[in-house]
């Protein structure tokens, strides 16, 4: 009898990370694996088992890897936006999850290769209002998205945020509804289904809240900067 092959980390983290979301949620649930700081050879891993969605935070550690692995996979930029990276971001990725800015938005469609779909982008929010943190006030949300959705080398996706790490389970809880709340008004003008909430310490209460779409880097992978055997 052939011996069963037997699961590497990666592999297993996975495939626990699929089972949970697929027990707490009835609506399927996008898993964005996040490789920032990991080599290829993990994402290589990753692949084998079937992912084929991750994200990156730094243009310069993501070119490398979408020029080295294959063409079928889907990147999302998940880092702040700087103005001068718009043309390497609008042409290497499907995704742009940290859009907080008109300037920003118009850059992504000029530089969107006319040849390729539109870049699916999200409007990050700073639900928490932290003043060192990326995102627009939620006040804002409304009109960032009227500019987006008039760009047509773009396609307004929906909500992003990284809600401040510092608060209790309870604040948190509050603030991933307040994100669904914002998510759902914004619906009733626009056509969008994607709210991005959600890492290795809170995607449950994140999909329990209404997430629709969850960026897990640690709890796949493992700490940031190792290599895995
Ligand atoms: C790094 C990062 C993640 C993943 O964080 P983990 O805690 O490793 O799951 C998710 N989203 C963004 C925007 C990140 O920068």
């Amino acid at each position: 009898m052939m011996p069963m092959k037997s699961l590497n980390n990666i592999q297993q983290n996975l495939a626990e990370i699929k089972a949970r979301l697929s027990t707490i949620s009835a609506q399927p649930i996008t898993l964005v694996a996040v490789s920032k700081m990991q080599s290829i050879d993990c994402i290589q891993q990753a692949i084998a088992a079937g992912q084929l969605t991750f994200g990156e935070n730094y243009l310069q550690e993501a070119l490398p890897k979408i020029k080295a692995l294959p063409d079928n996979l889907q990147w999302h930029f998940i880092g702040p936006v700087q103005s001068n990276k718009t043309k390497d971001i609008a042409r290497h990725f499907s995704w742009v999850q940290t859009v907080d800015r008109a300037k920003i938005a118009e850059k992504l469609h000029e530089h969107r290769p006319a040849q390729l779909p539109p870049l699916n982008v999200l409007i990050q929010v700073n639900i928490n209002d932290e003043p060192t943190k990326s995102g627009i006030a939620p006040a804002h949300v409304a009109e960032l998205a009227r500019v987006i959705t008039a760009l047509p080398h773009l396609k307004l996706r929906g909500l992003m945020a990284i809600p401040d790490a510092h608060q209790s389970e309870q604040a948190l809880r509050h603030t991933f509804q307040s994100m669904f709340q914002l998510y759902q008004s914004l619906q009733d003008s626009y056509d969008i289904d994607t709210l991005s909430l959600g890492m290795t310490h809170d995607y449950l209460l994140a999909v329990a809240a209404g997430s629709t779409m969850v960026r897990i880097g640690t709890g796949i992978f493992g700490q940031r900067g190792r290599t895995h055997e």
